[in-house]
């Protein structure tokens, strides 16, 4: 019987019917590996329907082969080496890369066992046992690290291992290798980069240290918070430490006074604000309980990294503070006899002389020379002369009240200025002082001189000027070297 029917079927494709025989065209027919099927029609002969069935299986047979193929070529163009194991550890798929890792074609490898050509059989073992725990579940992920036979480079590779099914339902285990050679290389670099940077940070800082420590004075850094960031040997050795046992530590919890720490948070805030800081301190050293000054400038500054930091330098300046103290002693002070001098005694007298004008209160002046003093040098020499003339200024010192104001007004002539005091009492000062003098000689080294004074005595009259009733007491004791010498007189 011959007849003909033709239709579509959705989603099968076009079907032709032509005698006994069904003509299939699946619209799959666009794919150009997908071969024509022809189907041979239920109700033909058994040798017709066997010749339909071999078709089938060699149609069917030969789109397993293009798949197959088809997922070679894919795993082909993957650079990296992928394989898939039977359960026995059996070679199903290997890719071009695999292939190449191993020596071999893929065709060759396919079907064997990579374990069975490992020279080691410890490292089978492992992988057999890897395998098996593969297969029961577990994903390995790990990484290896082999030395290439030609160049002795390290190769690097992380290998994941997992497992699935094939078609069949059969377990799988699926190996792929991904090199990280580059990466470790990239890593070690970076990582040996950072050491030669950590190296020269550390290089860095010990010369800076070294400066530091070649600074006798206490030099140290401290962060924001106050802890000492870096510190000289001078710092650390005035608080019985080494360096590096204090830095870390807070400033103030090493500070030798702490009692000078007080303000040291505010002039911190004022020093990060960008303002700069010196200040004169006195402190007390606590070994030795000496006191010492020093000069403290702190700084702002920042670290490498851009943190605020403050710097701050000691300086001792004990040695200039005293030569200053000296310095305005000196100004002040007879260097010989330690009385006050001529400056000392004019700005001080006109203090005194105000007082008692305002007051209306009385106030009296000696003035006396010693006589025949070129005598004692002559005889005794000039440092006998010194010696004695610092004897009269011990006895003039001793013989007045502490009101008193005495001064060596030059050479072997000295004055007083009393205040408080009218003539007679000046003058019976003045009598004492003579006699101190004409009573007892004067001893200086071994030799017994008796020495004299002759004077003048004033008191200064209302709305006199000083030097008015100075010039009087001189004008007097002229007059008592005239009469005679080793006797005062009032003007
Ligand atoms: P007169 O009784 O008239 O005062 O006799 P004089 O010898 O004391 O007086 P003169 O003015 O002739 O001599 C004062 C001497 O005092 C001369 C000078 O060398 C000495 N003289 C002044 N200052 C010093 C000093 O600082 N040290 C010493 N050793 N002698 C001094
Ligand atoms: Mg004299
Ligand atoms: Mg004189």
């Amino acid at each position: 019987m011959l007849f003909s029917l033709a239709g579509l079927v959705p989603g099968a494709g076009a079907w032709l019917l032509t005698g006994n025989v069904w003509i299939a065209l699946p619209l799959g027919i666009l794919s150009a590996t997908l071969p024509l099927v022809v189907l041979r029609h239920r109700s033909s002969t058994r040798e017709s329907s066997a010749v339909h069935l071999a078709a089938r299986l060699s149609n069917e047979q030969e789109q397993h082969e293009a798949t197959r193929q088809f997922i070679q070529r894919l795993l082909d163009v993957v650079p990296m080496p992928i394989y898939v194991k039977d359960a026995d550890s059996r070679v199903i798929i290997v890719n071009r890369a695999q292939a190449e890792r191993w020596g071999q074609p893929c065709e060759a490898v396919v079907g064997t066992r990579s374990v069975d050509q490992m020279p080691d059989p410890e490292r089978s073992r492992l992988t057999l046992e890897e395998d098996a725990r593969v297969l029961a579940g577990e994903q390995i992920y790990k990484e290896e690290c082999v030395s290439e036979e030609a160049t002795a480079r390290e190769r690097f590779s992380v290998i994941a291992k997992g497992h699935c099914t094939d078609a069949e339902g059969n377990s799988v285990i699926v190996c792929a290798r991904f090199d990280t050679t580059q990466w470790r290389q990239a890593e070690r670099e970076l990582q040996q980069a950072l050491e030669r940077e950590k190296l020269l940070r550390q290089r860095n800082q010990d010369f800076i240290q070294r400066v530091l420590d070649v600074i006798p004075d206490p030099f140290y850094i401290k962060d924001g918070e106050g802890r000492l960031v870096m510190v000289n040997e001078a710092y650390a050795r005035d608080r019985s430490h080494r360096p590096e046992a204090i830095v870390g530590k807070l400033a103030t919890a090493v500070a030798l006074n702490p009692e000078l720490s007080k303000d040291v948070a505010s002039e911190d805030a004022a020093v990060l604000n960008g303002e700069t800081f010196d200040k004169e301190q006195r402190h007390i050293v606590p070994l030795t309980g000496e006191a010492r000054f020093r000069l403290v400038s702190k700084r702002p500054c920042n670290d490498m990294d851009g943190r605020p930091l403050i710097v701050v330098a000691h300086l001792d300046i004990t040695r200039w503070k005293v030569a200053e103290a000296k310095l305005a002693r000196l100004a002040l002070e007879d260097e010989l006899t330690g009385l006050p001098n001529r400056r000392h005694f004019l700005q001080e007298s006109e203090r005194l002389v105000s007082i008692a004008n305002r007051h209306g209160s009385p106030l009296a002046l000696i003035l006396f020379d010693i006589d025949h003093f070129k005598h004692v040098n002559d005889e005794h020499g000039h440092a006998i002369g010194d010696l004695v003339l610092q004897e009269v200024a011990n006895r003039l010192k001793t013989h007045l009240r502490s009101e008193d104001l005495p001064c060596r007004w030059g050479g072997e002539e000295f004055i007083v200025l009393l205040p408080l005091t009218e003539l007679p009492m000046a003058i019976a000062a003045a009598e004492r002082l003579r006699e101190a003098f004409s009573a007892a000689p004067v001893e200086v080294r071994g030799h017994a001189l008796t020495i004299t004074i002759s004077g003048g005595i004033a008191q200064k009259h209302d709305n006199e000027a000083l030097g008015e009733c100075l010039a009087r007491a001189d004008k007097a004791l002229y007059t008592a070297k005239g009469a005679g010498r080793n006797r005062f007189l009032s003007a």
